[in-house]
């Protein structure tokens, strides 16, 4: 079958609940992205490390829907756009538990005045 969504693939789950490099480099995120291509999770522009921008250029996966639980909302790095795009492989986002910014255990007191 076609895609009718050049760089997403509905079937594909979700990595994990939390950034991956974030989770390996023992960092924090404000909020979690999902790559619609291959599932990568990754943080924010806001966060410290900004690893969803740096997945995409590190492979080119052009789009990201939103991590956060109730946001449908996909960005399209190549044009710098919001978009609609398709119901993606669950979990959709990440459980409405889960602490923001997080990991909890891993966030700085000071963590507001380090955001990008
Ligand atoms: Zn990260
Ligand atoms: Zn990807």
């Amino acid at each position: 079958m076609k895609s009718e969504h050049p760089g997403i693939n509905p079937a594909v789950p979700p990595s994990g609940n939390g950034c991956v490099e974030c989770l390996t480099s023992n960092g924090w995120w404000l909020h979690l992205r999902r790559c619609a291509q291959c599932g990568h999770i990754g943080c924010c522009d806001s966060s410290p490390s900004q690893h969803a921008t740096k997945h995409f250029h590190g492979t080119g996966h052009p789009i990201a829907a939103s991590f956060e639980p109730g946001e449908t909302w996909f960005w399209n790095y190549e044009t710098g756009e919001t978009i609609e795009g398709p119901k993606l492989a669950p979990p959709r986002w990440h459980p409405a538990d889960q602490a923001v910014p997080g990991p909890a255990e891993k966030v700085p007191r000071d963590w507001e005045s380090r955001l990008h």
